[in-house]
């Protein structure tokens, strides 16, 4: 191979490898490998400068963009920074800063491992956030934004600048990550890898609702803008604490090698013991004078540094995998490894996550493989030590069988899972779907857990969910580890299951892909259970947050007759299969379908939906030939607009929505305490200095 196609096939797989980061989320590669080929690349392009390209990726930052957001000019570039792992590449940098600028003060900051965005004040009141992007241009998505209760929406104080700019890195608590992925696991989705990257796809979610649900945090790490308070990083990141915003406690002001190096190793102890991941430290030139003086490189500043931990992982032999079937039929590689300790816990087992993630590692039984925890409880194998490969291993074949019923696996389009397909024969399918049925989310069946159930399916007392409510008490109080007392807790609260709404009996249902927030979308759209199964996949795709994937998903499931005859089985029973007729209050928007987008002075779109229901109209999440009107608030959509205006939808105004509404008696009160009254866009902005 040329260098030149060297050099070409490590830009064409970076560009790759940042697209499946930064877009879809979804890395195929170790952050260590990735630098690692980048730092290949740097050395190549220092060395063969005839080969310069200005689009290659050691160049540019990775880009984010996306077309499903409005994209927005940054008024000053949004920079990477530049990394290293080596102590002594830190220390040249050090000694570079102090040969150059003299004797210099340092701000030593964590590395928070989350996902970039710039915050635009005016007059004390958030106007825009803005994700990072391709440095130039980012996504606005500023109602997304406006979810996280750690931004404030409107500042203390009143010493602010008339206008300026936070930069800090949104993340998801460790806590909410485990807890999203169980979700996700539960309904059958591919689980996040990391919490960077389920911070990162949340903040590109469509709806704000499903954003606030997911819990995402932020720290603030720079501020920028034209008349700013002091003239040092320092300094401006205290009186922004005093503001409102959350500064990290974690930070210090260094003079000394010593002193930095001293905080990088606290760092390296405490990150193991804050709830949220940082991957390193940043070491940053204090004084904005010298930070200009030392300027930045096409992608990152020259007067700031971070330090990037290893991750920790523990070296080890994989002796076996096995496969284990979950609820919805995935089948998930278990590896079973040598003990080993890694982060103070002995590891026995690893999950492989799926067949393309085998294939990508080329895992070979007995090969000695590299295990790393992240934020997930279970860790993972990242890597394997070739060196010390035997030399007849042979590829590891994925099973073509369900490990528990024999059943040949499927696979479906665009997914990485394979699947046993006979749900309602498959042992582990059975007793994890009437576990789902009975969780507390669910129909919240007291007095049943996974053991019990196993037992009675293993008695053959349940094939299904419906059988639950035909299980004799008798029979029950005579199996082993169950008596009178145990039995007639269960009957107890199967009763009561009877008055859970429809939306949690919805989600009982186990319809792969249909999580909590999704069954009460679809019930509050659908009201009753008919509707649902008479709706065709693209009117299902009219409910909030129904994609393609989910409504074929729904119509599979009510195809196949054993589960219309569960159906008729648990109305019988007696469970909820409508939602409670709400209250009206007037006809005014009867038979009108009304879409929302954008967000608005007096009402939350919460409240708005509300309304519209409230006056017998019907919301509706997409814009189709159905709709009535586009209700528009300020920065909608653009894509809607322009969909609305070619079918001639009629728009309105949320002023003339109110007077539609406004011969009734209600005087809905704005829970908006954010004063989110937008303010125009500034013209377009100028880029004017290079900080990050
Ligand atoms: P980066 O994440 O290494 O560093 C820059 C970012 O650090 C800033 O944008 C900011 O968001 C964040 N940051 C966190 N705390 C900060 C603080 N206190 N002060 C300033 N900034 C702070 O760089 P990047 O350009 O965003 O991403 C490149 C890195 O991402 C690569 O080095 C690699 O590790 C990883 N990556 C991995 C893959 C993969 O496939 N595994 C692909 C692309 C990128």
């Amino acid at each position: 191979m040329t260098t030149l196609e060297q050099i070409e096939e490590l830009r064409h797989k970076l560009n790759e490898y940042n697209r499946l980061y930064y877009v879809d989320n979804n890395p195929v590669v170790s952050d260590k490998e990735f630098d690692e080929m980048m730092y290949k690349l740097q050395e190549l392009e220092k060395k063969h400068p005839e080969f310069f390209d200005p689009n290659s990726p050691t160049q540019r930052v990775g880009s984010d963009l996306t077309n499903r957001f409005e994209a927005v000019h940054h008024r000053y570039p949004m920079m990477s920074l530049s990394n290293t792992y080596s102590l002594e590449e830190l220390h040249e940098f050090y000694e570079r800063v102090v040969r150059e600028a003299g004797e210099t003060e340092f701000t030593c900051e964590l590395k928070f491992d989350g996902t970039a965005i710039s915050l635009t004040y005016e007059k004390g009141r958030l106007i825009r956030a803005v994700t990072r992007g391709d440095g130039t241009m980012g996504d606005d998505v500023t109602s997304n934004v406006r979810t996280i209760r750690s931004i404030p929406l409107v500042l203390a104080g009143n010493d602010w600048p008339q206008t300026f700019e936070m930069r800090g890195e949104i993340y998801m608590p460790r806590a909410v990550f485990a807890m999203l992925n169980r979700e996700k696991e539960e309904i059958g989705e591919q689980p996040f890898a990391n919490p960077r990257n389920a911070a990162a796809g949340t903040l590109k979610l469509q709806n704000s609702a499903t954003v606030a649900s997911r819990h995402l945090d932020c720290f603030l790490y720079a501020m920028l803008g034209n008349d700013l308070p002091y003239k040092s990083h320092w300094e401006n990141l205290n009186k922004a604490r005093e503001w409102g915003f959350r500064i990290s406690e974690h930070m210090q002001l260094c003079h000394t090698w010593e002193e930095i190096t001293d905080f990088i190793n606290n760092a390296d102890k405490l990150r193991k013991e804050l709830p949220y991941d940082t991957d390193g430290a940043v070491v940053k030139v204090n004084n904005y004078d010298i930070q200009q003086s030392l300027g930045s490189t096409a992608k990152a500043p020259r007067w700031a540094v971070a330090y990037k931990f290893q991750a920790e992982r523990a070296l080890t032999c994989m002796r076996s995998v096995e496969f284990s079937v979950g609820r919805t039929g995935t089948v998930t590689p278990v590896a079973n490894l040598d003990p080993v300790q890694l982060a103070g816990t002995t590891v026995k087992r690893a999950t492989l996550h799926n067949a393309d993630q085998i294939a990508l590692l080329d895992l070979r039984l007995g090969d000695m493989v590299y295990v790393e925890k992240g934020g997930e409880i279970i860790p993972k194998i990242t890597g394997v030590e070739t060196s010390m490969r035997h030399a007849d291993s042979k590829p590891f074949e994925f099973t073509t069988k369900c490990p528990q019923c024999g059943a040949t696996l499927v696979r479906y389009e665009g997914e990485a899972a394979w699947y046993c397909p006979n749900s309602t024969a498959c042992p582990p399918q059975i007793i994890g779907r009437i576990v789902h049925f009975i969780s507390r989310k669910a129909m919240d069946i007291e007095g049943l857990g996974e053991e019990t159930v196993s037992l009675f399916v293993e008695q053959e007392l349940l094939h299904n969910i419906a059988d639950l409510y035909d299980l004799n008490p008798t029979i029950i109080a005579a199996l082993p580890r169950l008596g009178d007392k145990s039995a007639s807790n269960i009957m107890e609260s199967l009763k009561r299951s009877r008055n859970v709404p429809f939306p949690r009996v919805l989600y009982a249902l186990g319809i792969r892909f249909v999580g909590e927030t999704t069954a009460k979308n679809i019930a509050q759209h659908f009201k009753t259970i008919d509707a649902i199964m008479a709706a065709s996949e693209s009117e299902l795709a009219q409910a909030e947050d129904v994609g393609d994937k989910i409504a074929s998903s729904i119509k599979e499931y009510f195809a196949d007759p054993a589960n219309l005859d569960i159906i008729t089985r648990l109305r019988k029973a007696g469970l909820h299969f409508e939602t409670a007729e709400k209250e009206k209050l007037s006809d005014a928007l009867t038979g009108k379908s009304i879409v929302i987008s954008g967000s608005f002075e007096h009402h939350s779109r919460d409240e708005l939906k509300a309304l519209i229901e409230l006056h017998g109209g019907r919301n509706l999440a997409a814009i189709s030939g159905n709709v009535d009107y586009l209700l528009a608030g300020v920065k909608m959509g653009p894509a809607k607009l322009a969909k609305a205006t070619k079918l001639g939808i009629k728009i309105i105004s949320e002023n003339e929505f109110e007077k539609m509404i406004a011969n009734d008696t209600i005087q809905s009160s704005s829970t908006d305490t954010s004063g989110q009254t937008e303010m125009e866009q500034s013209d377009q902005p100028i880029v004017q200095q290079s900080l990050f």
